[in-house]
């Protein structure tokens, strides 16, 4: 944040508009077809039965990874366990088919600079133009409005956005007591469970700031945003045996 926009959250920039076929020049392309090469020579090498079978079983499990495979979405579902489903204006994120058509590598964590209810007002709003999968409350509960499927406008940068997962917390960067322990459980667990889902790092390289994306002229977590805390639970959260790591 930093600016005196009330309700956080950069306009999305036409830069971050689709492009058909478009990839900028910050696209990975080299890292996204991997499995099928593999799932493809799998499927060449079934003969008989039971190199059918472990081919069957191997696609089973990489199926998700492999391009062109729609993935079924059901309205109302939920990647992170305990989310409470509520639609972002699908003017404020762009629909594609994350990990296969885009690796996900990073979580970027933003303050709204302001409430919860204002996060979902806006980010409901076509004409906002930006909006984050996840909204975080002081007490813990935690909205998600866009699937981690698709590509969020949340970092103010395009092949950011097509890379990462965003978190909102509401609060104000200035206002330490924004930060309640409920607010860094819950949000900790939530991102453990995205660094869990797409074998993400869990260290400052991979988990960081709005202020931190390239080009930003936001400063959101701000200051009072307490990392080591932060990381320390992440890590606690995925090391936890029983911990909300699958999809809902
Ligand atoms: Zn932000």
């Amino acid at each position: 944040m930093g600016d005196e926009n009330a309700e956080h959250t950069e306009k999305a920039t036409r830069a971050e508009q689709p492009e058909p076929g478009g990839s900028g020049a910050d696209a990975e392309p080299t890292r996204r077809r991997g499995p099928t090469r593999r799932a493809l020579l799998l499927g060449g090498a079934a003969v008989g039965v039971g190199a059918a079978v472990l081919a069957r079983d191997e696609l089973g499990r990489l199926w998700w990874r492999l391009p062109g495979v729609v993935k079924k979405r059901k309205e109302g579902e939920v990647d992170a366990r305990g989310a409470q489903w509520t639609a972002a204006s699908s003017a404020n994120w762009r629909r594609a088919d994350r990990p296969s058509d885009y690796d996900i590598d990073r979580v970027v964590i933003h303050v709204v600079q302001g409430g919860y209810a204002t996060a979902l007002k806006v980010f409901k709003d076509p004409g906002h133009g930006a909006a984050a999968h996840y909204v975080v409350r002081k007490d813990g509960h935690v909205a998600q409005m866009i699937r981690e499927l698709d590509v969020a406008f949340h970092a103010g940068n395009r092949s950011m956005n097509e890379r990462s997962v965003g978190i909102e917390h509401e609060g104000f960067v200035d206002k330490k007591s924004s930060f309640t322990d409920a607010m860094y459980v819950s949000s900790a667990r939530l991102t453990a469970g995205i660094c869990e889902r797409y074998d993400i790092p869990v260290d400052r390289e991979h988990i960081i700031g709005h202020v931190e994306v390239e080009g930003t002229d936001h400063t959101d977590p701000g200051p009072h945003w307490d990392w080591e805390r932060y990381l320390r639970l992440v890590r606690r959260e995925r090391d936890r045996p029983a911990r909300a790591g699958t999809p809902a």
